[in-house]
């Protein structure tokens, strides 16, 4: 098998190569498979502005939250100055489709409930109102892809849309600290 490190150091495009160092996965953390962004690849003769945003991960059983605010209202409304799209994959090799999982997921300011089970790709527009997102129940492991359209993650939270008993629940202070904080490094706060 190609060592892509060794590549890199002996190669031209070995750093268009990206993998992601599963020594960083921290208990509570996310189990990152692939992080790329604008910051990681860089256009090798412009040097400017080059890739989107992409960020897999595994969801494994046990890491759905129990209690506290992620359980409550998970992911609160938000949105993003690009298009997202939130991409599930079950990994039942006899049942594709399945996502092994179940997850609560709110779309637009009216927060209409849509409940995801199976594999699925989500498109949100730039500036549409989404989440709260939650994870409810993890039977199998499955694959997250997220993808922004854009050279990074930048969200602004929308409480305005919650009912006033959940917004009061809500650690405005966490959500702007996430808001800048690098996806690799995200832990929940009360898991
Ligand atoms: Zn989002």
């Amino acid at each position: 098998m190609i060592d892509t490190s060794e590549e890199k150091k002996q190669t031209k495009y070995g750093k268009y190569f990206i993998r992601y160092d599963t020594s960083k996965w921290r208990p509570g953390g996310v189990p990152v498979l692939i992080h790329l962004e604008d910051k990681i690849v860089r256009h090798f003769i412009s040097n400017e502005l080059s890739s989107n945003l992409y960020f897999v991960h595994w969801v494994f059983p046990g890491q759905e939250p129990r209690e506290g605010q992620m359980a409550l209202i998970g992911h609160p409304p938000h949105t993003h100055p690009y298009n997202e799209i939130l991409i599930h994959i079950g990994t039942d090799p006899n049942n594709p489709s399945d996502l092994g999982a179940e997850i609560e997921m709110y779309m637009g300011p009216e927060l209409e409930k849509h409940v995801i089970t199976q594999t699925c790709a989500v498109f949100i527009p730039a500036g549409f109102i989404h989440s709260p997102y939650r994870i409810k129940k993890v039977h199998r492991p499955y694959i997250t892809i997220m993808i922004i359209e854009g050279p990074e993650r930048q969200e602004e939270l929308h409480l305005e849309v919650l009912p006033e008993d959940l917004r009061q629940k809500v650690d405005v202070e966490f959500w702007k600290r996430f808001e800048r904080m690098p996806l690799s490094d995200m832990v929940p706060q009360d898991k």
